[in-house]
């Protein structure tokens, strides 16, 4: 083994900004529009597109861009019309997002266990969940990897429940061959941040195939302001004339972050490829190891590689924090995905949850850490990770 203490730090996450995105966000800045204007109905045009890929029918998706997807996340459920007295079933092993947003709205959040194997929502415990007043499910695309789409929304049509896709990972994903934002779903929801697979640095896209909730959401993504309502029978509107509707938010993307979403997106696809030859590198170098490496798909779908979480096996010398401190101390930096929400004292404290109604993520959460995963790292990169985690597991 080489001898990595001169080397620099490697940083958990980092984003691959090119010439094009500078060179778009300098165009957005040159123009006098930096807020939501060209730019951003074109990244929007474009990402419809992208989902309708060769079908080519873009014009059956909405794509709504929002400042991130929490955002995104609280419009669909506005949309949908939850409220007090409801109910939204999640995942307790996601970004407290996927669940804050129901609270938003006065309705209660029903946190249910994940499938030890995938690490996504386990579809018998959504089942087992529902009462009356269920009215929403946000399953999660844990690290790129699609949540069972075809259960769950079976289970949610049977019972007449809602499907908001928390899809913060899963850009490009695939479910049974098609991607994640073209499902059966009611809304889907991508975030642009950071550390995600493609960044405007903050920002996110609604996207639903129902005129009616893009209707709403795009109403409520800027102050409840409606340009139709007026009174098409008495005159043209006036260009200065416009009606609030409903109290809504401040939740539109800006034209200089759109600037880098149009090309993040043309690169999305290449993206994942490189992502996926990092991943194949690390199950290849870890293979030995005393972890559990990430789940696969089945069938040939696509994982979107926003994630590469292994798990310690009960035969590994060291612990998950130590081997952190391990790895932070040979200059690598890692991270924890998640600490399940059923720990956090507002959602504990909240609903009385105890880690023993959770075995399974709170199992995962115990052993688990995320190893750096993005374009910008080299093979040399990983083979360092790998022979530090070597070095750390062999005590
Ligand atoms: C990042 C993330 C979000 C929130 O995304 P923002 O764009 O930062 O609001 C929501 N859910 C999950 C699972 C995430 O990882």
């Amino acid at each position: 083994m080489s001898d990595t203490s001169s080397l620099p730090f490697l940083p958990f996450a980092l984003p691959e900004i090119g010439e094009e995105e500078i060179a778009e966000v300098v165009d957005a800045l040159r123009s006098g529009w930096v807020t939501t204007g060209p730019k951003t109905r074109r990244f929007e045009a474009d990402f419809s597109a992208f989902l309708a890929g060769e079908s080519g029918h873009a014009q059956e998706f909405h794509s709504i861009a929002i400042n991130s997807a929490t955002a995104g996340l609280h419009l669909a459920l506005e949309a949908l019309g939850i409220g007090p007295g409801d109910e939204v079933i999640t995942t307790t092993h996601t970004f407290t997002a996927s669940a804050e947003v129901a609270r938003y709205l006065g309705a209660d959040v029903k946190l249910v266990d994940i499938d030890p194997a995938t690490l996504c929502i386990d579809p018998a415990a959504f089942e087992a969940a529902i009462t009356p007043r269920t009215k929403a499910v946000v399953p999660v695309h844990y690290a790129g990897l699609a949540a069972d789409m075809p259960r769950i929304g079976a289970i949610a049509r049977r019972h007449g429940i809602r499907v908001v896709e928390d899809a913060a990972h899963a850009l490009p994903t695939t479910c049974g061959g098609r991607l994640v934002g073209t499902l059966d779903s009611d809304v889907t929801v991508f975030s642009f941040y950071a550390n995600k697979t493609m960044t405007t640095g903050e920002g996110g896209m609604l996207v639903t195939r129902d005129a009616a909730i893009a209707a709403r959401a795009q109403v409520m993504r800027l102050h409840g302001i409606n340009r139709d309502a007026f009174d098409r029978f008495t005159a043209k509107v006036p260009s200065w004339y416009y009606e609030i509707v409903a109290p809504g938010f401040k939740y539109n993307l800006t034209d200089i972050a759109a600037a880098l979403g149009i090309h993040q997106l043309r690169r999305v696809r290449d993206f994942q490829v490189r992502r996926q030859q990092l991943a194949d590198l690390y199950d290849r170098l870890l293979a030995d190891l005393p972890v559990i490496c990430p789940p696969r798909p089945a069938g040939g779908d696509l994982h979107a590689w926003h994630l590469y979480v292994i798990r310690l096996t009960d035969d590994a010398a060291i612990g998950r924090d130590a081997l952190i401190e391990a790895l932070y101390a040979a200059g690598i930096g890692c991270s924890v995905h998640y600490i399940p929400l059923h720990l956090h004292p507002y959602w504990r404290e909240r609903y009385g949850l105890r880690s023993e109604d959770f075995p399974h993520s709170q199992r995962a959460y115990e052993r688990m850490l995320s190893l750096p995963l993005y374009t910008r790292m080299t093979d040399a990169d990983v083979f360092r990770v790998a022979d530090s985690l070597r070095a750390a597991l062999r005590g």
